[in-house]
């Protein structure tokens, strides 16, 4: 979801900064590899997230269709500090019913429903605790869920709250994807509370997203930058806490969507080039779909950076496949 410290009229106007920036990486534009791969979109979301601009599931098809979606993530959206529109997890798993060829449903639930006593139930589970999350999320892992998210609770990212989630998802084998700022799983220059969490369950995948995850690409990230997207061109200075996460965690994944993501590789594409073919075992690309006229600038942008066919195939659609345990549909 796009962060409230930057308007999507913002976004837009600070994207055609962007577009002039990848207009001049086109030098060669003969030699672009075309986009030969159909996309598996991992991030977007159903339903109302801005007052009278409700994305219905036939709404987000003519999205996809319009720039070769084969299969998009639909993302329920339930904490309070995301949207004054709850996205339930049952409207998502609804839709995936209605389109299961396109659309692949994740579910979500916010850990403040659970309320510390083990001995009794709560609002998550019939039982309490870490066993009542997990008998929820076994729940919808039958209704069809194929992961969680997205997480994005205004709580610190490493909260006992956050970490029974995460308990609960290593143990039923449900990869997250989360929102990471300076409100929302929030964290700090350096990211030590999201390498707490990737310590304690190292088994589980972590999908990150949105500004503080994407500020830390940068070793100058501040916590300025954690809570506003940059101005672009910004160079980004090499040794970022999300590379040397990546590096030492084999279970961390970034999600590509929405204007974090955009802007960490627009920034500086000299880095930002080298840094997509680097891990692109470990990148996924997605659009955070949320209203009917969305334009997303992800695609110029990917078009413009000439990735071997390797490394598209890998960003925009086996990663998901392998990490969802998903049908593998040749592209
Ligand atoms: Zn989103």
């Amino acid at each position: 979801m796009i962060s409230r410290s930057l308007s999507r009229r913002a976004f837009v106007a600070s994207t055609l900064v962007g577009a002039a920036n990848v207009a001049t990486r086109k030098v060669c534009s003969a030699d672009r590899t075309a986009r030969r791969v159909k996309i598996i979109d991992i991030h977007t979301h159903l339903g109302t997230f801005n007052w009278g601009q409700e994305l219905t599931p036939e709404g987000l098809l003519k999205l996809m269709d319009a720039h070769d979606i084969e299969r998009a993530v639909v993302l329920p959206l339930i904490s309070p500090e995301t949207s004054l529109f709850p996205q339930t997890t049952h409207a998502a798993l609804a839709a995936c019913k209605a389109y299961p060829d396109r659309l692949i449903p994740f579910c979500c639930f916010d850990p403040r429903a659970y309320h510390h006593d083990p001995k009794k139930p709560d609002r998550i589970g019939r039982i309490g605790g870490v066993p009542g999350m997990v008998e929820l999320l076994k729940r919808y892992q039958d209704l069809g869920a194929k992961g969680f998210g997205e997480h994005q609770v205004g709580l610190p990212f490493d909260d006992h709250l956050m970490m029974t989630v995460y308990e609960a998802l290593e143990t039923v084998e449900l990869p997250i994807l989360f929102h990471l700022d300076d409100i929302r799983g929030a964290d700090t220059p350096g990211l030590p509370r999201l390498e707490h969490a990737l310590r304690s369950f190292p088994k589980l995948p972590m999908i990150g997203h949105a500004c503080g995850f994407w500020a830390s690409i940068s070793a100058d990230a501040t916590d300025y930058d954690f809570g506003h997207y940059p101005t672009i061109p910004k160079p980004v200075v090499p040794g970022g806490a999300l590379e040397l996460l990546l590096a030492k965690y084999p279970s961390l994944y970034c999600d590509l969507s929405e204007p974090g993501g955009y802007f960490a590789i627009a920034r500086d594409m000299e880095f930002g080039r080298p840094f997509v073919i680097r891990w692109a075992d470990r990148l996924l690309f997605g659009t955070d779909y949320l209203m009917p006229d969305q334009e997303i600038p992800h695609f110029e942008l990917y078009d413009s950076l000439d990735l071997p066919e390797d490394v598209q195939a890998k960003i925009y659609r086996e990663n998901a496949i392998r990490l969802l345990k998903l049908p593998a549909i040749p592209a």
